[in-house]
């Protein structure tokens, strides 16, 4: 079936309503689509829990195959940051936005603008921010709009760019991971593949510069590894060997899905702990096979926390000290579903997820109990 502009709406809430999978089963509170035919804007706004707070996601920018795609991404986005900022101790919720980009669809001013009107309508129950394809310039465009966005640049009072907080995170959850795998939290000559020098992984390269471990990267792009090299030292590795690299931890930081059932065999190391959102292909199957190989896994979703943590202080102003602080928590939080996966043999990301919806239900029982 060809879907028009005008027949958006009405195709995907039916194909959706049909889709009990995606909606009911993933307890979704709500799921909003908009479009503009003036500026060729289709989004899908995605709230998964507000129990902690305003709904709180970035807006991305990709090319679906179709909507019925855009759908499933958006609602397993919203999930993932609902137990990401709980998990992180935070007082927002779970929200995501996809943006259908159509083959002349373009971030125009007109259409962030339009963005913009559409979130406000939904009164603050969602805030926007930056994902991918999206920047902080995206959401000036947004905020002439709407007051509910963060990810905003810093001369403009806003918490700047996520990626080095993000970083910050993963390295002091690599610090836990080795602390509970190797003894000590020294990352002195330990060996670590970072997969994808881009925002994240550059500035996660130079603190592990910094911290004298062996750094190996990899990336598809010249540009970026030429930059990591000219700025530390590392060794570059084909991306293609960096997964089985002998490493003592992998950090992927590109891609999603990354550890599924061919890499996972393959795999070299004692840990793997990276920015990428979804890394595990099979999140049930996948945790499995990690365990099973004797492979720390921090999940995802806490290890990359650092990035919200940061983005949170726009909505009430808090000093760059305490964005550091609260992102040294996440070693505590590590250790924390490190160890209770270990006593109860679970896959790290089942402990984890428990944890975080643990918090949220504990919330809604006391407001039942009022
Ligand atoms: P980015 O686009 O700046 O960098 C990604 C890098 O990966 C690029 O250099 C790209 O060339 C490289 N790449 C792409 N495909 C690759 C492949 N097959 N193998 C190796 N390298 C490859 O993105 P980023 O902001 O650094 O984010 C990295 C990951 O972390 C993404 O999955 C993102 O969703 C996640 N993440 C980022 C933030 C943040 O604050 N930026 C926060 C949370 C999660």
């Amino acid at each position: 079936m060809k879907i028009t502009e005008q027949s958006f709406s009405s195709y995907i809430f039916s194909n959706y309503t049909n889709d009990t999978t995606h909606f009911s089963q993933k307890g979704h509170e709500q799921v909003v689509y908009f479009q503009d035919q003036a500026t060729g804007l289709q989004a899908i706004v995605a709230i998964h829990d507000t129990t902690l707070g305003p709904a709180l996601g970035g807006v991305r920018f990709f090319e679906y195959q179709d909507e019925k795609e855009a759908l499933r991404d958006v609602l397993r986005l919203s999930r993932g940051m609902t137990y990401k900022a709980s998990i992180a101790g935070l007082d927002v919720g779970g929200g995501k936005t996809v943006l259908m980009k159509q083959k002349r669809t373009e971030l125009t001013e007109p259409l962030l603008r339009k963005y913009g009107d559409f979130i406000d309508r939904l009164g603050g129950h969602y805030i926007t921010a930056p994902d991918y394809n999206t920047t902080m310039e995206h959401m000036v465009y947004i905020a002439k709009s709407t007051r509910h966005v963060v990810g905003l640049p810093l001369a403009l009072g806003g918490s700047g760019d996520p990626s080095e907080h993000t970083a910050y995170g993963v390295y002091v959850a690599m610090k836990a991971a080795a602390k509970k795998t190797f003894g000590t939290d020294n990352l002195a000559g330990k060996k670590i593949g970072i997969a994808g020098v881009g925002k994240v992984g550059y500035c996660l390269a130079q603190l592990l510069c910094q911290a004298q471990a062996i750094v190996y990267v990899a990336d598809i792009c010249s540009n970026r590894l030429q930059a990591i090299t000219a700025a530390c030292k590392v060794e570059v590795v084909a991306i293609e060997r960096l997964h089985n690299w002998p490493l003592d931890i992998y950090a992927p930081c590109a891609l999603g899905a990354v550890l599924n059932s061919e890499t996972i065999p393959m795999l070299n190391c004692a840990v793997v702990v990276g920015a990428a959102n979804n890394q595990l292909a099979n999140q049930g199957e996948d945790g499995k096979r990690l365990l099973e190989r004797g492979i720390v896994y921090v999940p995802d979703f806490l290890a990359n926390a650092g990035g919200l943590i940061n983005a949170v202080t726009e909505l009430k102003t808090t000093s760059i000290d305490l964005v550091k602080q609260r992102i040294e928590q996440l070693y505590t939080i590590c250790l924390d579903v490190l160890n209770q996966a270990q006593a109860t043999t679970r896959p790290t990301q089942e402990v984890a997820q428990e944890m975080a919806i643990a918090r949220i239900e504990k919330i809604k029982n006391a407001q039942l109990c009022r």
